[in-house]
């Protein structure tokens, strides 16, 4: 961990909730789903797409899983009802997968269904490895009875190379991130370097089995390898898209936008950002890094 980083989780519990705010407003929409709109449509005003996330993880409250389930109804009839192109992210542990495994499946299908007789698509967040099986699982059999849902895989971690064999067969939805979560050696690549060659290796295996990849990066290293990816394989700009977190690396996505590649802006949104946002910092302190270089032009 680099210095600064250290200087800003060290710091972080003195910094007033309304300076919390303020940095996190760049990256989260705002507390209600009218913000999340509000800012779906400028992105669309400039040649994005977007998924929309309902802020919350690892609850183990059922209650809360419920109600969260039932906001991604409303979230989905209000990308009906607006007519945005925007599809939806979940996170199985903010869906139930800590109260249970069926449980949570039973209200990811339930947004699932809805989003298929909206003729929309639901995205299952990856999160870390005590989720990886489960959401894997989840993925598995919740395409058994509908299409309209993909799974996220992250190229840090040793086992992604098989996980994708079965996945490459059925010519799934996959988004590919690097991953966000600090996990161990034992599991995942640490070194940047390598991180960034696995994923140019399953990007290409991917793409050379023809499913469809949300590119999740903006790591500029990676975007050379997806662009030389793509040139190779003569891919055409709806068979991949790029992917990216909302106030990050605008400019590169303009680039991307320009170039012709169809891009997707992950939008979250809801009341618990001020926890997610520090548990964020907490969790990954390259993170706090990033956010402190761009506040302070670095
Ligand atoms: C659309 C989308 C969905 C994602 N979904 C998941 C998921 O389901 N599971 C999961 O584990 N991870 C997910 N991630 C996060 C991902 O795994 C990485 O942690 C994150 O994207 C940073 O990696 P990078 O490829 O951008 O490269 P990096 O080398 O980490 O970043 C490249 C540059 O981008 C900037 N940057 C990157 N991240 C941030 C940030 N958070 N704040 C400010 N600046 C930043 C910095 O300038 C940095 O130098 C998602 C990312 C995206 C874009």
């Amino acid at each position: 961990m680099d210095l600064l980083n250290k200087i800003t989780i060290g710091v972080m519990p003195a910094i007033p909730k309304p300076v919390v705010g303020k940095v996190a407003s760049r990256y989260i929409s705002g507390p209600k789903l009218t913000d999340a709109v509000k800012k779906v449509k400028l992105l669309s005003s400039k040649g994005a797409v977007a998924t929309i996330d309902l802020l919350g993880e690892f609850s183990d409250n059922p209650d809360h899983a419920t109600a969260a389930a039932k906001t991604y109804i409303e979230i989905l009839d209000t990308i009906q009802n607006e007519k945005l192109n925007a599809n939806v992210s979940v996170k199985p542990t903010h869906i139930g997968l800590k109260t249970g495994y069926d449980f949570c499946k039973e209200l990811i299908t339930s947004i699932v269904e809805h989003a298929h007789k909206l003729g929309n698509f639901v995205r299952i967040d990856m999160e870390d490895h005590t989720c990886t099986d489960d959401t894997l699982r989840l993925y598995w059999e919740i395409h058994e009875k509908y299409r309209n849902v993909g799974v996220v895989l992250q190229a840090y971690l040793y086992r992604t190379i098989k996980d994708i064999q079965p996945l490459m067969e059925m010519k799934a939805n996959i988004r590919l991130c690097k991953g966000i979560y600090v996990e161990p050696r034992q599991i995942a690549y640490k070194h940047r370097i390598n991180v960034i060659n696995n994923y140019a290796l399953l990007l290409r295996e991917l793409l050379k089995a023809r499913c469809y990849v949300g590119i999740a990066t903006h790591c500029e290293e990676v975007i050379w390898h997806a662009r030389r990816i793509i040139y190779e394989l003569d891919l055409k700009p709806d068979e991949y898209e790029f992917q990216m977190l909302l106030g990050v690396e605008d400019e590169l996505r303009e680039i991307l936008i320009n170039e012709g590649h169809k891009m997707r802006v992950y939008v979250p949104f809801g009341e618990e950002w001020y926890a997610y946002s520090t548990r964020r910092l907490k969790e990954n302190p390259s993170v706090a890094g990033y956010i402190v270089r761009d506040f302070l032009n670095l």
